[in-house]
C-alpha cells in the first residue's frame, strides 16, 4: 500500500502522467487494462473517513474510468454499491466488486444496456431490492464517438448517444425518485463539452449540455422533497472512453495537454467531487455543477 493518498500535498502539474501518451486504440466500450499508461482509480490510494457510512448507492459506468473510481471511493467512505456496466465489461467490473467487498461493503452487479428503457426500470428495482433501499444515484455511464463532419454522423450513432447519455437519465431518475428519501442525492455527469463543445463531438457535446440543463431543472423540481441534484463536469480524463473512439487516434498522444495544468486528469481526481455531492456535507448545494477540468473554464 502506497503511503501517499488523496490528501498528500503535491504539485498537480506533475502528480500524474503528462503527455505525450503512446498512440493506442481500443474497440468500444474498452477496458482499463489496455490503457498505457495505466489509469489511477484510487485502488491503492483513496482513503475514506466514513463520509457515506451506511449509504446505498447505484453507480452506472462503474466498471471503468470515472465510475470505477467513484464506486471505489463510495465503498471506502462506507456505502454499499450497486454497479451497472455493459455485459462485455464483466472483467473490469469484477475487480471493482472485489475492491468493494474488501472494504466489508456490499457490491451488487447489475450489468445491462442503458439504451433500453425496460432495463433502466429493472436496474433501479434490482438496486433497491439488493441494497434494501437507495439514497445515492450516480449517473456516470456515457457514450462518446468523435466524428469530424455532421454529414458522417449516422442516425444510429445519434440515437445511441442520446439514448445512453440523456434518455437513460430520464428513465433512471423517473424510476428511482419514488424510492429516494429526503437527504438523498443524485449526481449526473456533464463535461467541459457542456460549455466548450469540440467541433468533432457535435452529438456528444449536445447531450452533455442537455445533462447540465436537466440537472438544474430536476434540482428545482426535487428540492421540496429534500433530494439534491448536482453534476460533475470533468475535463479530459484518462479512461477507456477516449482511445475507444472518443477522440480521433491522432489526438491521443497529446490528450490533456491543452489544459492549464498541461495533462489529462485521472479518474481518482474526479471521485472526491462525487463523494462530496453525495455526502450530507453538501446539504445546501443543489442545481450546481462542480468542474474538475485542469483549469479549462466552465462558461
Ligand atoms: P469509461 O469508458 O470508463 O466509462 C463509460 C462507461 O459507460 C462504460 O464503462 C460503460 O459501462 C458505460 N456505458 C456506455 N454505454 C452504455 C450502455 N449503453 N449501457 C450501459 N452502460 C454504458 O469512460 P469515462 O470517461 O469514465 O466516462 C464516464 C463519464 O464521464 C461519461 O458520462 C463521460 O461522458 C464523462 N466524461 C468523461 C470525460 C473524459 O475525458 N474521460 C470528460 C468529461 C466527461
Ligand atoms: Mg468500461
Amino acid at each position: 500500500m502506497s503511503s501517499a493518498n488523496q490528501y498528500t500535498m503535491r504539485n498537480p502539474l506533475t502528480q500524474f502522467p503528462q503527455p505525450e501518451f503512446p498512440g493506442q486504440t481500443q474497440e468500444p466500450p474498452g477496458t482499463v487494462h489496455a490503457l498505457e499508461p495505466a489509469a489511477d482509480h484510487g485502488e491503492k490510494t483513496y482513503v475514506g473517513f466514513g463520509r457515506l457510512a451506511g449509504r446505498k448507492a447505484l453507480v452506472t459506468g462503474a466498471d471503468s474510468g470515472i465510475g470505477r473510481a467513484t464506486a471505489i471511493a463510495f465503498a471506502r467512505e462506507g456505502a454499499d454499491v450497486a454497479l451497472n456496466y455493459l455485459p462485455e465489461e464483466e472483467a473490469d467490473a469484477a475487480e471493482v466488486v472485489q475492491l468493494i467487498e474488501a472494504e466489508g461493503r456490499k457490491a451488487i452487479k447489475l450489468p445491462g444496456d442503458l439504451q433500453d428503457e425496460a432495463f433502466c426500470q429493472r436496474l433501479v428495482a434490482d438496486a433497491v431490492q439488493g441494497l434494501g433501499g437507495l439514497d445515492i444515484l450516480a449517473n456516470i455511464a456515457g457514450k462518446q464517438t468523435a466524428v469530424e463532419d455532421i454529414a458522417d454522423i449516422t442516425t444510429e450513432q445519434l440515437d445511441a448517444t442520446y439514448r445512453t447519455n440523456v434518455y437513460s437519465l430520464f428513465w433512471i431518475c423517473k424510476a428511482a425518485i419514488p424510492h429516494l428519501p429526503a437527504g438523498a442525492a443524485i449526481i449526473n455527469t456533464g463535461s467541459i463539452q457542456s460549455y466548450q463543445p469540440s467541433p468533432n463531438l457535435l452529438d456528444y457535446a449536445s447531450t452533455k449540455a442537455a445533462i447540465v440543463n436537466f440537472t438544474k431543472s430536476l434540482a428545482q423540481q426535487l428540492a421540496s422533497k429534500g433530494i439534491r441534484v448536482n453534476a460533475v463536469a470533468p475535463g479530459p480524463v484518462w479512461t477507456p472512453l477516449q482511445p475507444s473512439g472518443g477522440q480521433p487516434p491522432e489526438d491521443i498522444p497529446s490528450f490533456g495537454s491543452e489544459t492549464p495544468l498541461k495533462r489529462a486528469g485521472q479518474p481518482v481526481e474526479m471521485a472526491p467531487l462525487y463523494v462530496i455531492l453525495a455526502s450530507q456535507e453538501s446539504s445546501y448545494v443543489t442545481g450546481e455543477v462542480f468542474g474538475a477540468t485542469g483549469g479549462l473554464l466552465l462558461s
